[in-house]
């Protein structure tokens, strides 16, 4: 069993699952439950209406939504890309982004297996170079004489 300070409240409790004690994971759901009967009623609300007629912190409302435990149908409810601001419904980028940051993550990779390559071919570029400077001599030596 693993003890964590709640990251609400600061109080000491067994960490299950979730990153928060019982008390404030129980007041939690309470929110959501407040926030989820709320927009049966008011599908097209914002998050500072349901903050406002709910009593819920606005970044309570914020978080439910990142997590994708509220989705709704309403275009109000909207998050913001976290790179470019657009509008979104789940998560932390819109799609474009998240596949800009996939494809980015991607050649991060390429480029490592690049400089892996580059690597193993150290060997050859010494070679190359000790040759050079055996031409030089060479060309000195024969200058001299
Ligand atoms: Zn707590
Ligand atoms: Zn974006």
């Amino acid at each position: 069993m693993e003890l964590r300070n709640c990251p609400e409240c600061g109080r000491l409790f067994a960490y299950v699952a979730r990153n928060l004690c019982p008390a404030c994971l129980e007041r939690e759901e309470e929110f959501f439950k407040k926030v989820e009967s709320f927009l049966k009623e008011h599908g097209g609300a914002t998050v500072s209406e349901i903050s406002e007629a709910t009593g819920v912190p606005e970044d309570k409302i914020i978080s439910f939504l990142r997590a994708g435990r509220l989705i709704s149908s309403s275009s109000n409810l909207v998050l913001e890309c976290e790179r470019c601001g657009k509008p979104i419904r789940i998560g932390r980028f819109c799609d474009e982004c998240r596949s800009v940051l996939e494809s980015s993550l991607k050649r991060d990779e390429q480029k490592r297996a690049q400089e892996r390559d580059a690597g193993r071919g150290e060997p050859e570029t010494g070679a190359g170079r000790s040759r050079m400077h055996t031409a030089e001599l060479y060309r000195k030596s024969r200058s001299k004489s």
